[in-house]
């Protein structure tokens, strides 16, 4: 889908839709049978700079990097995007919030490749399993190790004992 993205900040236009994860070759992921959901909002902030707020949902498979099985990763990512018109513009926007991204658009953004582009930044650099599938069926000793380690709710529930007393 291609949108004028200066026009949908103006307009406070909407718009939602699905991508299918074998439209995003960029994307390194194991399974390219699902899709994306993602929405778009044009919005203007308090002095009028437009910007496009992006929701992307869904999920990916990567490999795990330490045991390489599939590892099943929530994508749910929102992002805002000033529009500038040129590289020059993007610098001069105030930008000290990490919680704002720009882009640099066209009258033509293909909001698909916005997806992928977002979705890839959200990407964990080294995906990882909590608890990898070889570590839970492996040997005596590694599995003792894992139950000695104590859960964080466990650590968490001692903590509020401590403070009532
Ligand atoms: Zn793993």
């Amino acid at each position: 889908m291609i949108i004028d993205a200066f026009e949908f900040a103006r307009k406070g236009l909407v718009a939602s839709g699905s991508v299918a994860l074998q439209d995003l070759p960029r994307l390194d992921v194991l399974e390219r049978s699902g899709s994306l959901h993602w929405q778009i909002d044009g919005c203007r902030d308090a002095d009028g700079k437009p910007f496009l707020r992006l929701a992307v949902r869904g999920q990916v498979v990567l490999a795990c990097q330490r045991c390489l099985e599939p590892l099943v990763h929530d994508v749910a990512l929102g992002a805002q995007l000033f529009l500038a018109r040129s590289e020059q513009e993007a610098n001069e926007l105030p930008l000290d919030d990490d919680e704002f991204d720009f882009i640099v658009a066209t009258p033509e953004v293909d909001v698909e490749a916005l997806v992928e582009e977002e979705v890839l930044l959200g990407l964990p650099l080294v995906p990882k399993h909590a608890r990898c599938v070889d570590e839970a069926a492996g040997d005596g000793q590694a599995e003792i190790a894992l139950r000695r380690r104590a859960s964080p709710f466990a650590v968490l529930a001692g903590m509020k004992k401590g403070g009532t007393r």
